[in-house]
């Protein structure tokens, strides 16, 4: 299922004295089952275009193709339905959402909100929270006794339990520690790889964005100004620049290994551990 924004533009508060437009002839295809990453400074409008990725916020004026659904200004809620069950989106602090007695209930929430069956629901918990990384006793527990990293797993869980076929995730490292940061970052890379997950990561973090995804976009001022694949725009310096952007330290590391073995290296989402391999 493919994403394409075509001429988006969003305005917070239309037709009001308050009127603030903060996107504008947004112009953006997310591939099925690629990695998209959107980089931006805070205020750049990453936020308003991922609450369009699945209905919440509809354009002002042009398009969102969500596959064969198109989603415009004046469509009804109903609509949608389908779109939000297949683009699911994991907030900043998602853990912040989880309201539910124990792990298992909060997790079962959401597909049987959508009809699923009970049984269907738990097998799809029991078999997710293995897959977040956590014990399967965790899921008879109330969530409020589980770590701040552990719940954010929880909550993922709950994502995932609807079954998407394209993921968005809104900085979702933030406020872990530098291990649990790679380890939720590694874990939906092999989501990604391993069951086709369409994944959208919106992030102002570039050592991440070079990482993982086979897709930048660049966002500046409401504007979607420059496309591509890693290798392209983080060898673009001067363009980064204009934006107040520089390449991450681990495409910079790349190109310096590159220059002194004097051939290049495959992608721009080797870890430095890997590249120090490949020196040896
Ligand atoms: P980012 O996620 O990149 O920080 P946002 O999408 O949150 O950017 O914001 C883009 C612009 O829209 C900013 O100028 C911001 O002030 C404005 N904005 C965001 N939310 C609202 C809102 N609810 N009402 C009015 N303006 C908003």
């Amino acid at each position: 299922m493919d994403i394409k924004l075509q001429q988006v533009s969003y305005a917070y508060g239309k037709d009001t004295p308050f009127e603030k437009y903060a996107l504008f002839d947004v112009d953006l295809t997310i591939p099925h089952q690629s990695y998209q990453a959107i980089i931006g400074h805070t205020g750049s409008g990453k936020s308003t275009i991922l609450q369009h990725f699945n209905g919440l916020l509809k354009p002002s004026t042009g398009e969102v193709h969500i596959g064969d659904r198109i989603i415009e200004a004046g469509k009804k809620a109903k609509e949608l339905k389908p779109v939000r069950q297949k683009v699911g989106i994991v907030f900043q602090f998602p853990e912040h959402q989880l309201f539910e007695e124990t792990v298992l209930k909060d997790i079962m929430f959401g597909p049987m909100n959508f009809g699923v069956s009970e049984e269907e629901a738990e097998r799809r918990a029991r078999e997710l929270i293995t897959l977040v990384g956590l014990p399967e006793e965790v899921l008879e527990k109330s969530p409020f006794d589980l770590s701040g990293g552990q719940m954010r797993r929880v909550a993922i869980a709950g994502v995932l339990a609807m079954q998407p076929e394209v993921i968005v995730l809104d900085e979702p490292t933030a406020g872990l520690d530098p291990r649990g940061q790679k380890e939720i970052m590694d874990m939906f890379y092999e989501l990604h790889k391993k069951r086709g997950l369409t994944t959208i990561l919106v992030t102002h973090s570039m050592e991440d964005a070079a990482r993982y995804a086979d897709r930048i976009a660049i966002m500046h001022e409401g504007r979607c100004v420059l496309t591509g694949e890693p290798r392209e725009i983080f060898a673009d310096v001067e363009t980064l620049k204009k934006y107040r952007l520089e390449p991450p330290r681990i495409v910079r590391f790349q190109h310096r290994v590159e220059k002194l073995i004097g051939t290049t290296l495959p992608k721009g989402c080797l870890t430095e551990e890997e590249l120090a391999i490949e020196l040896a």
